[in-house]
């Protein structure tokens, strides 16, 4: 059965030939509703020639050298293959007596990218989902030891008992404006509420501005509130901006607050030996967000948190008697989750290093990082586009059609998609539309990318004859 459908699969993707077809939701939405779940088909072939049809034939292929949208990768195949295996043995990765090697391995990958960052001897972390969740789990560690730490100073100071729920209120998170979306839901999540993630201004290049980040800082303090933790992101997710990590470890240090590094589009750099040094600083954290499933070329999900301190974790810590008691002897990563069962997915990045090797996945990233920079010269040069960000620090373009406002960006883009020539996403630069490319793929070439271009303008110039 499985090998059967790698045959069917690689027959499917031999026979892609554009990045989507543009189905509308009311193509497929009514076939899908109309299945009856209740009453299985014949076989396990027509189950698969029935996804063909409701699934496969209206897929978006990631690996389309046309595929320009949003920071999705193709996948590397020692991962799609390990993939099968981890699927097949079943491994939870939560205590020992369910994972055994597993636990091993995960942890080595852990250990492998903790030494790339430069954490230090007691650094330590657990593969999650996903940014957002490794984003939610630092915020977390973040405010338990702040909460610490004030209970324990009121304690020293004032004397009288403090409960942890009457800090809540008065902790503070500070990112930029360009940070991920998950950094305010975690807020949300954490009991903090969204007011609690003050907003530290960027730069002309998305960059957060330290000296803005230490006044921030000083004036939470002087109204006695308390500075909770520093978000720092490398590659934001619009503009690939990696804020000055090093000029802000300075003032978390100087402040003493929980310093938190999003790499989650970034992390790619720790293998590029070209551009590391884009991350100095990095190593100063307390914690890191790194997303293979964006850089490193595995498919969804590979994710991990990563800390610097390993006590750290007991924050997430419960023991239950029938899983991981407190006097267990093994290693057990769910001590360290805020999943319990949870998935092996580091087999797929362990398959990865072994077969590709770090250097190679560096060297993917370095690729599409230099295609973002020249696919921004081609449009500079162009008198039908304009540039509407600087060149990224990493691999996205952010670009508009001269003279065209929001609604012709809308159509344009409307119309390529349908027409399956290509896939741009679209967002917004001070407060106006921007199409945007997130070059993902290295066997995307400027050959590639110029006809999706010369297809934007195309379909602009018509929305704006229309009009
Ligand atoms: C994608 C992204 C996230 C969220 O990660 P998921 O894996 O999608 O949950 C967080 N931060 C940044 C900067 C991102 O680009």
């Amino acid at each position: 059965m499985i090998a059967d459908v790698a045959g069917r699969l690689a027959d499917r993707f031999a026979a892609v030939d554009r990045p989507w077809t543009g189905a509308a939701p009311a193509d497929l939405g009514p076939a899908i509703a109309a299945v009856d779940l209740d009453r299985p088909l014949e076989s396990f072939e027509d189950a698969f020639d029935e996804i063909g049809d409701l699934y496969l034939k209206d897929a978006v292929w990631f690996h389309h050298p046309r595929y320009l949208a949003h920071l999705n990768c193709p996948v590397a195949l020692p991962a799609v293959a390990a993939e099968t295996v981890l699927a097949a043995v079943n491994t939870s990765v939560d205590t020992w007596d369910q994972s055994a090697g597993g636990t091993f391995i995960e942890q080595r990958l852990i250990d492998w990218t903790a030494q790339r960052i430069g954490l230090g001897p007691d650094a330590d972390g657990v593969f999650t989902s996903g940014g957002t969740q490794s984003n939610l789990q630092a915020l977390l560690l973040a405010r338990d030891e702040a909460v610490e730490n004030a209970l324990l100073k009121h304690r020293l100071e004032v004397g009288t008992p403090l409960r942890g729920v009457e800090v809540l209120p008065r902790l503070r998170l500070f990112a930029s404006p360009h940070s991920h979306f998950s950094v305010v839901k975690a807020a949300r999540l954490l009991g903090l509420g969204e007011e609690a993630v003050i907003t530290v201004p960027a730069d002309d290049w998305f960059r957060m501005n330290p000296a803005a980040l230490d006044a921030a800082i000083e004036t939470c303090r002087e109204q006695g509130l308390i500075p909770a933790a520093v978000v720092a992101t490398a590659g934001t997710t619009d503009f690939g901006s990696v804020d000055p990590l090093g000029p802000i470890a300075e003032v978390t240090a100087a402040h003493r607050v929980w310093f938190h590094v999003d790499a989650a589009y970034g992390c790619g750099v720790l293998v590029s030996r070209k551009h590391r040094g884009l991350l100095g600083g990095i190593e100063h954290a307390d914690s890191v967000t790194v997303d293979y499933h964006k850089s490193f070329f595995q498919p969804v999900s590979s994710s991990a948190l990563l800390v610097r301190d390993r006590a750290s974790l007991r924050h997430v810590t419960h023991h239950a008697d029938y899983l991981n008691p407190a006097e267990a002897v093994f290693p057990n990563q769910v001590d360290k989750s805020l999943q319990t069962t949870r998935r092996f997915d580091a087999l797929k990045l362990w398959m990865t290093l072994r077969t590709l090797g770090p250097d190679t996945l560096g060297d993917m990233f370095d690729r599409v990082c230099a295609l973002a920079d020249q696919t921004w010269d081609w449009l500079a040069s162009d008198p039908r586009f304009e540039v509407a960000a600087p060149p990224s620090q990493l691999s996205t373009v952010l670009f508009r059609l001269a003279g065209a406002d929001d609604d012709t960006h809308r159509l344009a883009r409307e119309a390529l998609a349908a027409s399956g020539e290509g896939m741009v996403a679209a967002t917004k630069v001070e407060g106006r539309t921007a199409l945007k490319l997130t070059l993902l793929n290295p066997e995307t070439g400027l050959a590639d990318i110029v006809p999706v271009l010369e297809a934007l303008a195309r379909h602009g110039k018509k929305a704006q004859e229309a009009a």
